[in-house]
């Protein structure tokens, strides 16, 4: 089938779109106007190639597991090493598209939310880089648990300011965002972090994205002369999958497997795992697969990964599950650590809690697959910032 795309409005099919107030609709069609433009200026592609080669540190390699492949004894395994971008995830490549957008429209300020830290991380990277002014709005939760990446944005020169309402996450720090945004937008950019929010959000950070999916495509058919047998990746907001998927769904042999937050398991409800679900709402400005209650409020989500760990799915990925072009499936808290652990002690390679997820998909259904078929799974992120918290919840385990 053809790669999806939105319509003007940003609809994928039923989803997407751009439910916001009427004072945000002005920045987000300014925003679409001048995306539209830069997207097909060679200059501008040529600006952005130079500083993902030379500062974040592009390609990734395409890495044969091959300790992994022979472990699990079934399809050849190669994984994709956004670990290795500067900052440690793949954020950086969004974050990187859109600051050069923002210099394009003259603004001076940038701002941006964070969950666990990563997105503010590399957006507080960009601006020092660039001597952008940075405003990072963090749940005073989410501040206290990723303490680390809060001095990280700070040595930055970055501002994170606590946001005090609510669940204290991720959802009331886009909500600020987006407040602050309606009140600056002559001179700020609003950087959002995943594939996720009102037009043109959704397609624009699946466009920054999409490098990871363009590099593997070709490094897979140089190191294997074909294409692979599935796509792995985990889910959060959708952007690491996406990404990696999109340059893939023209190709209709290759499975593409998105894994979400299973947390506790399924039945008592802790989890993220939208399309475990099935309802559809409307979440910060986007139709799609929203988690809620009986009552249709937005439920409380749980995830051992704070990157995962979110009531909404970006649009485009509940348009390819409908068309069935892409699949989805969750792992629990217990499964993602195991995952985490193997692939460390396997591959000496430390993955970020949310790619732990895609690993620990593979180890599950392994048998699914045969000799004969060729896997990538994406390393969205590598797992140093989370060792605390490992070691913290690997103590509670004992302990019970
Ligand atoms: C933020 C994050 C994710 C989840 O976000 P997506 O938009 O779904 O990619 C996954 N992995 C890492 C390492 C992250 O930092």
């Amino acid at each position: 089938m053809k790669p999806t795309q939105p319509d003007s409005h940003g609809h994928f099919g039923d989803y997407g779109g751009m439910f916001v107030p009427e004072t945000l609709m002005e920045p987000l069609n300014e925003l679409t106007r001048v995306y539209k433009e830069v997207r097909k200026d060679p200059e501008f592609k040529k600006e952005l190639q130079y500083y993902l080669r030379e500062y974040v540190g592009r390609p990734t390699p395409l890495y044969f597991a091959e300790r992994l492949t022979r472990k699990l004894g079934t399809a050849k395994i190669y994984l994709k090493r956004e670990d290795l971008c500067h900052t440690g995830a793949h954020k950086i490549n969004n974050s990187m598209g859109q600051i050069l957008l923002a210099k394009r429209m003259g603004k001076k300020r940038i701002i941006a939310e964070t969950g666990a830290g990563q997105h503010g991380v590399a957006t507080a990277t960009v601006c020092a880089m660039f001597g952008l002014e940075c405003v990072v709005y963090m749940g005073k939760v989410d501040m206290e648990r990723q303490s680390l990446n809060v001095f990280r944005m700070e040595s930055l020169g970055a501002t994170v300011v606590p946001v005090t309402v609510g669940q204290q996450t991720l959802k009331e720090a886009v909500n600020e965002a987006m407040r602050d945004w309606v009140t600056n937008i002559r001179s700020t950019h609003y950087i959002l972090g995943s594939a996720l929010g009102a037009h043109p959000y959704p397609m624009m950070v699946r466009d920054f994205q999409s490098v990871i999916g363009r590099e593997a495509r070709k490094q897979i058919l140089k190191a294997e002369g074909r294409l692979p047998t599935a796509l792995i990746a985990c889910v959060g907001g959708g952007s690491n999958s996406i990404g990696l998927f999109h340059p893939f769904i023209k190709d209709e042999g290759v499975r593409m497997i998105g894994v979400e937050a299973g947390g506790l398991g399924i039945a008592g409800g802790m989890h993220a795992a939208r399309f475990a679900q099935d309802k559809i709402g409307i979440l910060q400005g986007t139709k799609t697969y929203v988690l809620q209650d009986n009552d249709g409020q937005i439920a409380l989500t749980h995830s051992i990964s704070a990157g995962l760990d979110y009531a909404a799915v970006g649009p485009e990925h509940s348009l390819l599950r409908d068309l069935g072009r892409s699949e989805y499936s969750y792992v629990t808290d217990v499964e993602a650590v195991d995952g985490f652990d193997k692939l460390s002690q396997w591959e000496g390679i430390l993955p970020a809690l949310e790619s732990s997820h895609a690993i620990a998909w593979i180890i599950k259904n392994a048998a699914e697959f045969t000799s004969d078929d060729l896997i990538i799974i994406n390393v969205s992120g590598r797992g140093d910032k989370d060792v605390m918290q490992l070691a913290e919840w690997k103590a509670k385990q004992a302990a019970e």
